[in-house]
């Protein structure tokens, strides 16, 4: 953890919910979104890790999950389709990460986010979609895996 800056992030640290309540960001938390951005180097990061933050927005994903588990009660990623729960059992019910689709540009405080902005993917999925910036869309990883699974 040498190399990371903390005051570079320390304005992203307060995170606001939807009805305006401060979502507090544990350190553990703060490393771990640290750790998963520094996997990636390039211009856009600092707006990357803004992007991760406001994934983190709880309340919201939650909802969003919710209407997810009513399409889809075994939460299938939308891009490559896969379950935790599916290989995971129990452990894996209910785990889905959220997207946002929205460009980061656009999530300013004043931004209207539906749950439509919010892709429900894998772990995998979601790393993939981050290693480019801008983000790959769904429909790109859907392209890719597909490419991918013909030529091997
Ligand atoms: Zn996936
Ligand atoms: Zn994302």
């Amino acid at each position: 953890m040498e190399n990371v800056d903390f005051l570079s992030v320390e304005s992203y640290l307060d995170i606001y919910d939807q009805n305006g309540v401060l979502l507090k960001i544990r350190n553990e938390e703060v490393a771990s979104t640290l750790e998963y951005s520094s996997l990636t180097t390039f211009e856009g990061e600092k707006k990357l890790k803004l992007h991760y933050e406001k994934e983190r927005d709880a309340s919201f994903m939650r909802k969003c999950k919710e209407q997810y588990t009513k399409k889809d009660p075994l939460l299938a990623c939308e891009a490559c389709g896969f379950s935790f729960q599916k290989v995971y059992g129990d452990i894996g019910k209910n785990f889905i990460e959220g997207h946002h689709t929205k460009p980061i540009g656009e999530l300013t405080v004043e931004t209207e986010i539906n749950d439509e902005d919010i892709k429900m993917v894998c772990s995998n999925c979601h790393s993939m979609i981050h290693s480019r910036y801008p983000c790959f869309t769904i429909e790109e990883i859907k392209e890719l895996i597909n490419i991918t699974e013909i030529s091997t």
